[in-house]
């Protein structure tokens, strides 16, 4: 499991020398949509297509090949992104609970028919093979990335390697535990940073004081990030205590990651990470101030540079030699 191994070469070999382009086939699946593309050298998506997630592994494997058929001799290698647990090296998945069950247990380099060097990796990771090689982690051997959405994904780059762990779990970030004696979470412990500063947690308090009868502009309104944003910015007393105390949870997770793993930058994606300055600026705040003392310098706080949402560079990015 894990291991290393094959990574993108330009076609016809190591022979033809420099100068000669790398064309990756990036695959992002998706609980809704699989989108699939071919990334050159500088991270730019050629060419792209996006279609509904199949809802049976022979249905998937139909649409796999043909990516591959129409794509057929166009690119050196292939780079899976995920949601779940995948072996890297061989592009097995592990576990995925959700919508793409039914891909556990199998290669999705082999579901392709592929005969080109392939890389996978869960939608963090991919994000974060991005960063290393066209973004915010290009230039540095440390570092973090969260990716706040409707859950917390992490990824961790440590002596410029993307870390996986014995068994490719390293770098899920949303587990870290921030209160011993806190909410159940998906992944079977209690208390884990995504149950405190996620989409799901933020919105899940949002219905608490709404239903408690807090005087709040929250109430008959949408239950979202955004409106809890938008309140909290507009001075709403319930909506800025919710954003405070996630926050500062989220800023104390961060700060003890900070000491565990040392890293030059730490970036953060996902929805959430678009909130501005009303998420930003405590945040940093909160980090700086729990480990300004030890570590003798503030780490930057930047947002995440690669500008692909579809997650296909990110992907491509798994693929490509030196991650
Ligand atoms: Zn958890």
């Amino acid at each position: 499991m894990g291991g290393a191994t094959e990574v993108a070469q330009p076609r016809g070999g190591r022979e033809d020398g420099p100068g000669v382009a790398v064309t990756v086939l990036g695959v992002d699946i998706g609980g809704t949509s699989v989108k699939a593309g071919l990334v050159d050298e500088s991270g730019r998506v050629i060419e792209q297509q996006s279609q509904p997630t199949p809802h049976s592994s022979g249905d998937f494997r139909q649409l796999l090949r043909a990516l591959a058929a129409r794509w057929a001799g166009r690119f050196d290698a292939a780079g899976f992104g995920c949601k779940g647990l995948i072996d890297a090296a061989s592009t097995r998945v592990i576990r995925s609970p959700g919508p793409v069950a039914f891909l556990e247990g199998l290669s999705l380099s082999e579901m392709a028919g592929l005969n080109v060097p392939a890389r996978a990796g869960n939608d963090a990771h991919a994000a974060m093979a991005g960063e290393m090689r066209w973004g915010a982690a290009r230039d540095h051997r440390h570092a973090l990335l969260f990716t706040l959405g409707s859950g917390v994904g992490g990824a961790i780059v440590a002596d410029g390697r993307l870390l996986g762990g014995v068994s490719g779990i390293a770098g899920h970030l949303g587990h870290v535990t921030v209160d011993p004696w806190g909410a159940c979470c998906i992944c079977g412990n209690r208390g884990c940073l995504e149950t405190v500063f996620s989409a799901r947690a933020l919105e899940a308090e949002v219905w608490r004081v709404v239903n408690a009868g807090c005087a709040t502009k929250l109430a008959g309104g949408p239950v979202t990030c955004e409106a809890l944003f938008e309140a909290a910015a507009g001075g709403d007393r319930a909506a800025t205590v919710i954003l405070d105390k996630a926050v500062y949870q989220l800023a104390a997770a961060i700060a003890g990651l900070l000491f565990a793993f040392d890293p030059e930058v730490v970036i953060l994606g996902g929805n959430i990470a678009r909130a501005g300055v009303l998420l930003w600026r405590p945040l940093a705040a909160g980090i700086h101030e729990r480990t300004r003392a030890f570590l003798g310098r503030e780490v930057p706080l930047v947002p995440q540079q690669t500008s692909d949402p579809s997650g296909i560079a990110g992907a491509a990015a798994l693929a490509m030699a030196g991650i």
